[in-house]
């Protein structure tokens, strides 16, 4: 029989996962479901069928919606929805529980060792806060002191407490820069607010909102416009770039002066999908104050939902060819991605990327098309490198157009205007340690694997003393280069 313990406030559901294997000494994940599928009835439903999310959801006996919203991460990445009327029901998408779900945003977990401290007195135990799970948060809100962090896969399997004394520890520094940048805190404050709205913000009213605030302070709002400077260069100038890097390290490196396409393009110059973080970044650095910048989203919201007429309709006319052009390059080829850079319908952009002699590509369709107009190969020979049959391929070659092998020659040969977030592998948020320098020659490490991570941490090495680890006191290793 297994012990479920009740959830605990903003406990992020992989912790509870850990925790349940605690209770019933289990010390491994898939165990740990194997036992949850019996427990819930659900062994002879695929594990496809029930994912993990689902499993915890019906152990702690709470509406799955629920739980999405108040113990995982989804609702701080899904801030903007694509359609008008999608709300927070679309996240209970049994393809999103499996992909996104239980995924972290950082690579290592995070802790305050004061709430470990009070969860102890309070709980009868140490447990993993969702808050302090959101990158670029390097303290506790409530205590106003520096989080510690765990770099292991494995850390949610044991208690926060466990680590007290060998865990990586924000340094002073950091924690004083964070106080005293207002901007940090109103970032919190705006991601936190979205992650609460629903229905979430429709992506093109927030585009539309931050266009005309960052038109009249003076930004860039259009590709070209160089008279002016960009959004994206105000915000690292604010933020900081050692700070950005902990939240996403590839804005702390743009090349100033550069546009920077998930925020200066995707977002402010299109009705196009961004990163959730963009869009709050944006808002802290647009409005004075939280409640400002999500007032101004709602009421905007509001008007929007008032209006009569789809939105598709109105968009069809403000969107050129050449913009569609450009999308379908950005989107590798993909319809209903190059609707969303576009903020058009998918079904408006299709028709009309089928139009101008643009078909949807696959991989294995971008593959062939390469093979045979680039390599010069026969058509079978094409067909085959992408593991297309020859009639998919010749009906392929029958639906392009003039704009195509334009087009094609910038997918394939060109992939780093592609952009980052719609092709290729996301550079994950930083930790503290895994940055080193002062103000003055920051070096990143971008996209770091796990391996790298693993060389950088035995370089540093742990303290003397630091294992074997004990409960108290509450003190942290202080890991850190100098
Ligand atoms: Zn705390």
């Amino acid at each position: 029989m297994l012990v479920v313990p009740a959830l605990l406030p903003d406990e992020i559901a992989r912790g509870y996962l850990g925790r349940i294997g605690q209770y019933n000494g289990l010390l491994d994940e898939v165990q740990i479901g194997m036992m949850l599928r019996r427990f819930v009835g659900s062994e002879a439903v695929s594990r496809r069928e029930h994912a993990a999310l689902e499993l915890l959801a019906s152990a702690a006996q709470i509406d799955l919606l629920a739980f999405l919203r108040h113990h995982t991460l989804l609702p701080y990445r899904k801030i903007v929805s694509l359609h008008r009327d999608q709300d927070a029901q679309s996240w209970s998408h049994r393809s999103l529980l499996w992909s996104q779900g239980m995924k972290a945003l950082r690579t290592a977990a995070y802790f305050c060792p004061e709430c470990v401290g009070e969860d102890i007195d309070f709980h009868g135990q140490s447990y993993w806060r969702r808050q302090h799970q959101l990158p670029g948060q390097l303290l506790c809100v409530k205590h106003n002191c520096g989080l510690g962090y765990v770099d292991s896969d494995n850390a949610w399997l044991k208690p926060p407490s466990f680590f007290l004394e060998t865990a990586f520890e924000v340094r002073d520094e950091w924690v004083r820069l964070a106080m005293q940048n207002p901007l940090q805190q109103r970032f919190f404050e705006i991601w936190s607010g979205l992650a609460e709205q629903t229905p979430s913000i429709y992506s093109g009213v927030a585009s539309r909102v931050f266009r005309e605030k960052a038109r009249a302070l003076g930004f860039a709002t259009r590709p070209g416009q160089t008279d002016r400077p960009w959004l994206s260069d105000r915000i690292v100038e604010s933020f900081g770039s050692q700070w950005l890097a902990t939240l996403c390290p590839i804005l702390a490196a743009k090349v100033p002066g550069a546009e920077f396409p998930s925020i200066d393009r995707h977002i402010l110059a299109k009705n196009g999908k961004s990163l959730a973080h963009y869009y709050a970044l944006i808002a802290a650095q647009l409005f004075d104050t939280a409640d400002e910048a999500l007032l101004a989203l709602v009421a905007a919201q509001s008007s929007d939902f008032g209006r009569t007429g789809s939105v598709d309709q109105c968009q069809v006319t403000e969107v050129t060819d050449s913009e569609l052009i450009e999308a379908y390059v950005m989107a590798g080829g993909s319809h209903s991605k190059s609707a969303r850079v576009v903020g058009l319908g998918e079904r408006t952009a299709a028709l009309r990327l089928k139009g101008l002699g643009l078909p949807a590509l696959s991989k294995g369709a971008l593959v062939s098309l390469h093979a045979f107009y680039f390599e010069q190969n026969s058509i079978d020979e094409s067909a085959k490198a992408g593991g297309l049959t020859v009639e998919q391929l010749l009906d392929l070659l029958r639906q392009i157009g003039v704009s195509f092998i334009r087009a094609m020659k910038r997918i394939v040969m060109v992939p780093s205007e592609i952009g980052p977030g719609s092709r290729g592998q996301r550079p994950k948020a930083l930790n503290p340690h895994e940055l080193s320098g002062s103000e003055a020659g920051i070096k990143f490490k971008f996209a770091p694997q796990k391996k790298c991570v693993r060389r950088h941490l035995s370089q540093i090495g742990l303290p003397e003393g630091a294992s074997p680890p004990g409960k108290y006191p509450f003190k942290l290793a202080q890991a850190f280069p100098r």
